[in-house]
């Protein structure tokens, strides 16, 4: 396993995982070897370069298992924006612990976004959701809260949901490259995702969703490819995915994420022992308290230092050569469900080792010797 970039102690996956030599090396091959347009010249580096970006989009549905429809975006973000401003929702039900890239897009098109509580360990309180879902046109929760790692329940959800008539999306950002994703299994009816969290390239994402709802939807971009008919009077729309992928895609992206999904078929997600691990090491320092102690999570771990602030914390350990991030995390309701204006949180890729943890408690126990004591 070969990660270029990988130069000291990196624990900040959920921000981005670093990139192993094979994505690298099929971004750079199709470049060399395959450059092209796609789905619009009849000539070969077209035709080579269409099937490459159409392999990659059967390469994201079988990855997921989605028997639906498979859209490229530009990552999470673009999924749910995408969603908010072709759904129009006028109200929708999210999680205390959202980030806020399910939380801005529904405020950007008006509508009221309703949190569902969590409790001490940044679980998802469940009693009075069907009261919540009263008048609501969507749920949109994470599969993974980025901050607390808490994985929530989504099948139970979706059912709850479903029987209420109401659709559910997924952000789905810090679940792919940690857990294996079946959206049938789920039954989500939109499911969004990042490439560059899961060992693939920044600038493509996905957004899942359910043919028959996507068929009804207005498309959000004009432009090239995502087009049937143009007149100045009346245009009509391509059929799906292409009527959401506007303008020439991210080509190079698409055969990056299918290099990622190609590796993350050779790993075997093992974080639960390294999570144990370093909550364990980290519980016995005093003074530091864990944000977030749900019974299933996966390799995240937000965590204060009494008495020390965060960006002091991670600055020192930059210099230390640790890679660990200071701040709201995106996720300013989560602060203050637990109280703080920031925090520091570590979390896990494929290269992480148990003397990773050693090393950043050691680090952490001698700066706060030297500087907080
Ligand atoms: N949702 C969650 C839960 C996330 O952790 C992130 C990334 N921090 C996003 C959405 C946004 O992802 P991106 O910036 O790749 O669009």
């Amino acid at each position: 396993m070969k990660f270029p970039r990988l130069k000291s102690v990196y624990l900040d996956s959920a921000a981005t995982t670093l990139k192993p030599q094979s994505v690298i090396d099929a971004i750079a091959d199709f470049y060399r070897n395959h450059d092209g347009t796609v789905h619009r010249a009849i000539y070969s580096y077209a035709r080579e370069a269409t099937s490459l970006y159409e392999e990659a989009r059967q390469a994201v549905a079988k990855f997921i298992n989605s028997q639906e429809v498979i859209i490229f975006t530009r990552g999470t973000t673009g999924s749910l924006n995408l969603l908010a401003q072709s759904l129009r929702p006028k109200k929708v039900v999210v999680s205390q612990t959202e980030h806020h890239s399910n939380i801005v897009p529904w405020q950007l098109v008006g509508a009221e976004v309703v949190p569902i509580p969590v409790n001490d360990d940044g679980e998802l309180i469940l009693d009075t959701f069907e009261e919540l879902l009263e008048g609501a046109d969507l749920v949109s929760i994470a599969h993974v809260a980025n901050v607390t790692g808490t994985i929530h329940p989504i099948k139970e959800i979706a059912r709850r949901a479903h029987a209420w008539n109401i659709p559910v999306a997924v952000d789905g950002a810090q679940a792919v490259g940690h857990m294996k994703v079946d959206v049938t299994d789920l039954d989500a009816d939109f499911y969004a995702f990042s490439s560059h969290k899961m060992y693939g390239p920044t600038g493509i994402g996905v957004l899942h969703g359910k043919r028959s709802l996507l068929e009804k939807m207005k498309p959000v971009d004009g432009g090239g490819d995502m087009i049937e008919k143009v007149t100045f009077a009346k245009t009509t729309y391509n059929s799906l995915p292409l009527k959401f992928e506007a303008g020439t895609p991210p080509i190079a992206e698409a055969i990056g994420l299918k290099a990622a999904i190609d590796f993350l078929s050779t790993i075997e997600h093992q974080e639960e022992e390294l999570l144990a691990y370093a909550t364990e090491k980290l519980q016995r320092m005093p003074g530091v308290r864990i944000l977030g102690n749900a019974e299933n999570k996966v390799g995240i771990i937000a965590f204060v230092i009494e008495g020390a602030h965060p960006l002091d914390i991670a600055t020192l350990l930059d210099c230390r050569g640790i890679a660990l991030r200071s701040g709201h995390h995106c996720s300013q309701p989560t602060m203050e469900h637990f109280g703080v204006t920031s925090c520091l949180r570590l979390s896990f890729g494929v290269y992480n080792q148990k003397s990773d943890i050693d090393a950043l408690v050691e680090a952490l126990e001698s700066i706060l010797q030297a500087v907080f004591v």
